[in-house]
């Protein structure tokens, strides 16, 4: 489906343009952490070592993702991961895994003590 007829051309942005809004902020956010712009998550090599073992990771052109690639997929839930590069959003500071440890969609709204895969791992 052509992304012209997904985006919403009323005066309020649509679901998809958001979504795209957002992957672009994103990966403007991944852009200026290698460059040393912004700070990468303390913690980001063990939440990636965590990817990197999950059922929901995908690989395309040799690159880990969250869930199937974002153009591939526009309208997803959490549970079906962003579509983000695992190393990106391993290194995101305010980042979360949207899978609890059983492999459940994180509830939402997001618990104050977060039970997603990486900060399990964290709490161990
Ligand atoms: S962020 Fe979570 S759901 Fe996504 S690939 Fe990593 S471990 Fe899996
Ligand atoms: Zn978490």
């Amino acid at each position: 489906m052509p992304l012209r007829s997904l985006v919403s051309r009323s005066c309020c942005p649509s679901p998809v343009w958001k979504s795209l809004s957002k992957a672009a902020a994103r990966a403007a956010g991944a852009r200026m952490r290698a460059v040393g712009v912004l700070r990468s998550a303390d913690n980001w090599r063990t939440r990636l070592a965590i990817c990197r073992t999950c059922l929901l990771r995908t690989v395309s052109n040799g690159v880990s993702l969250c869930g199937p690639p974002y153009l591939r997929q526009l309208h997803r839930t959490p549970a079906d991961g962003c579509g983000c590069r695992c190393e990106d959003k391993a290194k995101r500071p305010a980042e979360h895994c949207p899978l609890t440890i059983q492999g459940r969609p994180l509830p939402t709204p997001h618990p104050a003590a977060c039970t997603c895969q990486w900060c399990a791992a964290n709490a161990d």
